[in-house]
């Protein structure tokens, strides 16, 4: 069965979580560890965590794809924000260990303007500073759209971070479709050549986890904007070579399309009918 879920409001709690995502079908989700467009996180309730745990571990589920904010950018030409984006990040490591074991994603960063080289530099110190050998959370890097100065528009920026940090064993990647087929990745026609390449410059061991998101966009238009599965440029049939695909199988799939619960609950039972 396929792994999927979507992004699920943490407002409520762990355990909430957990039962909506169930609601929707699903047997992974992502949240939001903080605010995503602010930073504030809300106090977690050790047994609510716990309450989770045994609701996910009765289902059989595996891992779940946390997300950070998107106001966190190491790599920020501000010391502030930098400051900001390293004291999250480590308070969110420190989260996650109420659920041990899953995953953290995070998108790289933008350098706005001080280059790509010195952005990936500031990303692998945060990094080297807030990784324990101690977590149990694997940190995933997510590809971008190549937005303005975003860093991880191609698998060469992504593999130039992980050559940088040390403890590189807690660290994986994230693929969204979206962001690939914007970044100029031609996932619709050429599935097999791109996951080729993505072998030959990051390993495909390093693949942990997909966003399954549609685009807007044109291939290449460095835009970022998601639609709906089968109602954007990338199409339903490539999602279903997506969902079938030998390389991809067993990892979570995660909807971020534009959708409200009804319209979730849908696409996760036809991507789940598609992929057989
Ligand atoms: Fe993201
Ligand atoms: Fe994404
Ligand atoms: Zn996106």
């Amino acid at each position: 069965m396929l792994n999927i879920g979507s992004h699920i409001s943490s407002a409520k709690g762990y355990e909430a979580m957990g039962k909506q995502a169930l609601k929707l079908g699903a047997s992974t989700f992502a949240f939001f560890t903080r605010n995503p467009r602010g930073g504030s996180a809300k106090k977690i309730r050790p047994e609510d965590a716990k309450a989770f745990r045994e609701l996910w571990k009765n289902q059989g589920y595996g891992v779940i794809v946390a997300h950070a904010p998107y106001t966190l950018n190491a790599c920020s030409d501000k010391e502030e924000v930098r400051r900001f984006a390293r004291e999250a990040f480590a308070s969110d490591l420190e989260r996650m260990e109420y659920t041990p074991g899953n995953y953290y994603n995070f998108h790289p960063g933008s350098h706005v303007g001080q280059g790509a080289e010195e952005g990936i530099r500031q990303i692998a110190r945060m990094l080297n500073q807030c990784l324990k050998e101690e977590q149990t959370t694997t940190v995933l890097l997510e590809t971008m759209a190549g937005k303005g100065s975003e860093l991880g528009r191609n698998f060469q920026e992504i593999r130039a971070i992980l050559d940088q940090v040390e403890l590189s064993g807690k660290m994986g990647v994230c693929l969204d479709t979206c962001h690939v087929w914007d970044a100029g990745y031609n996932i619709v026609d050429c599935l097999d050549e791109v996951l080729e390449e993505f072998d030959a410059v990051i390993g495909l061991n390093r693949l942990k986890a997909v966003h399954i998101n549609d685009s807007m966009n044109p291939m290449g238009s460095h835009k970022d904007r998601h639609a709906r599965i089968g109602e954007g440029t990338i199409g339903l049939e490539a999602f279903g070579r997506i969902v079938r695909h030998p390389k991809l199988r067993g990892l979570p799939f995660i909807l971020e399309t534009p959708n409200d619960d009804a319209g979730w609950a849908e696409e996760i039972a036809l991507l789940r009918e598609m992929a057989g």
